[in-house]
């Protein structure tokens, strides 16, 4: 079978510069090596900051992550080309960036335009707690003042929001602004709260949001939101999958996988073992819905919307 992965999803730039750990070949659980089983890959780069960092501090690191990635060895010699928007089909590596706990914005409208000068297409505004720009999943807060208009402006600069990580009463408020901008929701990384009922997964109306305003869902294999514990195998995966097929996703469901941000199933250690998930799904579903949900519906998300 041949193969193609447009992950909604990963920590590996932040990986690469806390480890000093090149794309190409690393020991991490993403690298250009791994990635040499897909036909063509396209990657969501999230560039997040840890919280030891306060927001200004974030800001300066956001600019390192951005920084050590593009003089990477890989990208600067073009084997993964950097897009601002829909890679071309057949087009071997490619990598979107992405935004992830936007408090670094710290209260600063203007680096709203800052993001969208260096690329940043998917803006995951929230992480955990209550920041600048509202409160996560952990929280009963929506968003802020300041949080509204940032996204506001960021949506009118061509960023697409995500409300993974988001609190319920945020997520409102994320349709709420995507609606205002005829623009479409994306969930990049979060299972389902059906299934594994943690504050991380999604509701089915939040399902339903997503569905009604054009956006995609990326199913997440950190083993805590797959089953709640510590252990999680191909079949959590794939009872999650289910679910989000009963609910009518089949047009809509992507992987995010959070790999170098979340403990992973043991049979799925890294990007060169999901060849197998596909391989487990096709023994359950036609081989053109786990083509779906590894690369097409995702690939039309984003050649409609970025
Ligand atoms: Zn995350």
């Amino acid at each position: 079978m041949q193969l193609s992965l447009f992950d909604l999803h990963c920590d590996t730039a932040c990986e690469m510069l806390a480890q000093h750990q090149p794309l190409s070949q690393n020991r991490l659980a993403v690298s250009l090596g791994q990635a040499e089983c897909f036909s063509q890959y396209i990657q969501v780069m999230a560039f997040w900051t840890d919280r030891r960092l306060d927001d200004e501090a974030g800001w300066q690191r956001l600019l390192e992550l951005r920084e050590n990635l593009l003089a990477d060895p890989a990208v600067s010699e073009g084997r993964a080309r950097i897009c601002r928007g829909c890679p071309e089909r057949g087009s071997g590596v490619s990598l979107l960036f992405g935004l992830e706990d936007a408090r670094v914005l710290n209260r600063k409208q203007e680096r709203v335009a800052a993001l969208a000068e260096m690329g940043i297409r998917i803006l995951t505004p929230l992480w955990s707690g209550e920041t600048c720009i509202g409160g996560s999943h952990d929280t009963r807060a929506g968003l802020t003042d300041f949080g509204k208009a940032a996204l506001r402006e960021a949506m009118a600069r061509g960023m697409l929001a995500d409300i993974s990580h988001a609190s319920e009463q945020s997520a409102d408020d994320i349709f709420a602004l995507a609606a205002d901008a005829g623009l479409p929701v994306i969930a990049s990384h979060s299972d389902a709260y059906a299934v594994c009922p943690v504050s991380r997964n999604l509701h089915l109306g939040q399902i339903r949001a997503v569905l009604a305003s054009g956006g995609v869902v990326g199913i997440n294999l950190y083993r805590r939101f797959l089953t709640g514990g510590d252990a999680a195998a191909m079949e959590d995966v794939r009872r999650h999958i289910e679910y989000f097929l009963e609910q009518g996703c089949e047009r809509a469901l992507c992987l995010g996988c959070d790999m170098d941000g979340a403990e992973l199933p043991a049979e799925l250690p890294s990007l060169s073992a999901l060849p197998r998930l596909a391989a487990y799904l096709c023994g359950y579903y036609p081989e053109e819905l786990v083509q779906d949900i590894f690369f097409e519906n995702a690939f039309r998300f984003a050649q409609a919307h970025l």
